[in-house]
């Protein structure tokens, strides 16, 4: 069977009623980043994108939202660098061991401006919003995956009960196209 994710391959707990959040921390045996997230998390999904950080050997990352003025930084904020200033999504990872511990739209004309990205995976809490769908599935030939193998990876999301895109899930991709319509004019604000 191929691998995906580690905390996709054998299937996940389910959310908790109530959960209220957790603390993600990076890979660094000493001193390591922390990241307190105070709310639940919403459309959590593996990636395929070659930006996403994955953990060692995974093919996809596994990436969720939440409100970035839950995003709370409550140790080793000094090691923490933006991977590329440049783009939509700046990415703030850990400079000794390279994990990224949350994504910031800083542009407030996006659509997802106010949302943060966040790998509930660097949690040890259960409970959090399982995978929904899986995105920019054939970005991950861009990452060296052979293009032979994309129908098993495609058949493999299916029977996990993760729908395959090749770019955001229907809804996004409808939220994002929306908000545009509504700064040109083409809808009614
Ligand atoms: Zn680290
Ligand atoms: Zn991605």
């Amino acid at each position: 069977m191929i691998k995906l994710h580690p905390s996709i391959d054998n299937g996940w707990p389910p959310a908790k009623a109530g959960f209220s959040g957790g603390t993600l921390t990076c890979k660094c045996a000493t001193n390591p980043v922390t990241v307190e997230i105070g709310a639940q998390t919403a459309y959590n999904h593996a990636c395929g994108c070659t930006k996403c950080w994955k953990p060692k050997g995974a093919i996809f990352a596994q990436i969720a939202v939440v409100s970035r003025d839950k995003v709370k930084v409550t140790s080793g904020e000094e090691k923490l660098y933006i991977v590329d200033p440049n783009a939509t999504i700046q990415r703030h990872a850990c400079k000794e061991c390279g994990t990224h511990m949350y994504g910031r739209i800083e542009n407030t004309n996006h659509a997802f401006y106010g949302l943060d990205f966040v790998h509930t995976e660097l949690s040890d809490e259960t409970g959090w919003s399982p995978p929904e769908f899986a995105a920019f599935v054939s970005s991950v030939i861009e990452s060296g995956v052979s293009p032979d193998k994309m129908a098993e990876i495609r058949a493999r999301l299916n029977e996990l009960g993760l729908p395959p895109y090749d770019a955001l899930s229907p809804a996004l991709m409808d939220a994002i196209a929306t908000h545009i319509a509504k700064q040109s004019g083409a809808l009614a604000a």
